[in-house]
């Protein structure tokens, strides 16, 4: 069944997704800030709006995919009174668990329905329609989302009430970056040892150690060769955005009270990293940071 979506946010995640919806039969109606992202819109076949107001007037679904929560919520003050009733509204955008509980109540409150669906795999996922979403929300609304997120993911996981689809990313996440410092401490240590990082890598990676920081995005050239660390570290998932997520999983750890020592010490090597200007480098790319900072 062919759907009417307004597309909000037509970047490097929403461009190649609204593509998708398009390519698969749906109407899409976007708007984005940036002329660029228009220009390509209109390529991909999408028809574009003037406003964002104007792109969600008459369509029955709005998914926006916009760079933080305070994006996202100052765009809802603006576009929820003029979508029709009983419009659902998914946002895709990676934000705080807490902005996307109350995006969610504001769509309510404005007689709309709403998700939270957050994203992994990156540029390359949603080119390919191969992202993992996690949702947050109603069965209901979950079963209406469905549909159009399977267009452009091969995963649809329904995380539970509003906002858990957020809460399961940062929690990934979280896990993601601490077991990447811990995967590049060990190589550091290992190469003051005198041990190959081969050696390392053959041992590890059939042993306890074994996980997908090592065995996928091993964060040193050699042993995996589809790393990013085989490719002067361009990523893949940067630094950047390693950065924001760890932020928001560390807002939410205090904000929740969690005694979490190693989730927050990773935020903070991932800020410093990318302030040191290692953003836009693959996020495996903080084993150069560990191996310039420790002693001779
Ligand atoms: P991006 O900066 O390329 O795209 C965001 C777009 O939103 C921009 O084109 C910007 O002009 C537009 N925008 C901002 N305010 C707007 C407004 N008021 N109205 C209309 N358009 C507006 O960012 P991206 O890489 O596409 O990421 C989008 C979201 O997806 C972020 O929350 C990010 O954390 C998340 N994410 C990104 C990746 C990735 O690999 N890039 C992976 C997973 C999740």
């Amino acid at each position: 069944m062919s759907t009417t979506v307004g597309f909000l946010g037509l970047g490097h995640m929403g461009g190649p997704m609204a593509a998708n919806l398009v390519k698969a039969g749906h109407t899409v109606v976007g708007f984005d800030l940036a002329p660029a992202a228009l220009e390509q819109a209109v390529k991909d076949g999408v028809t574009v709006a003037d406003s964002a107001v104007e792109a969600v007037r008459e369509v029955d679904v709005v998914i926006t995919m916009l760079p933080s929560g305070k994006h996202v919520l100052g765009l809802y003050a603006e576009i929820l009174p003029a979508a029709k009733p009983g419009t659902l509204f998914i946002d895709s955008s990676t934000i705080d668990v807490a902005d996307a509980r109350a995006a969610h109540d504001e769509a309510v409150e404005a007689g709309h329905r709403s998700v939270d669906a957050p994203v992994s795999g990156g540029v390359v996922g949603a080119t390919a329609g191969t992202l993992a979403f996690m949702v947050g929300g109603t069965a209901d609304d979950f079963e209406s989302a469905k549909p159009l997120l399977d267009v452009m993911g091969k995963k649809v996981v329904h995380c539970g009430d509003p906002g858990n689809g957020q809460a399961a990313k940062i929690c990934n996440n979280m896990i993601l970056g601490v077991s990447m410092i811990a995967i590049s401490e060990a190589f550091v240590l290992g190469e003051k040892l005198g041990l190959s990082n081969q050696a390392l890598f053959d041992v590890a990676s059939n042993a306890s150690g074994q996980c997908w920081a090592l065995t996928t995005n091993c964060p040193v050239p050699g042993p995996v060769p589809t790393s990013p660390a085989n490719n002067d570290y361009q990523p893949g998932f940067a630094a950047a955005l390693m950065d924001k997520d760890l932020g928001l999983a560390a807002n939410a750890l205090k904000t929740n009270g969690v005694e979490a020592d190693l989730g927050l010490r990773a935020a903070e090597l991932y800020s410093r990293f990318h302030a040191a200007g290692g953003g836009g480098q693959d996020f495996s790319a903080i084993i150069n940071d560990i191996r310039e900072r420790s002693t001779e």
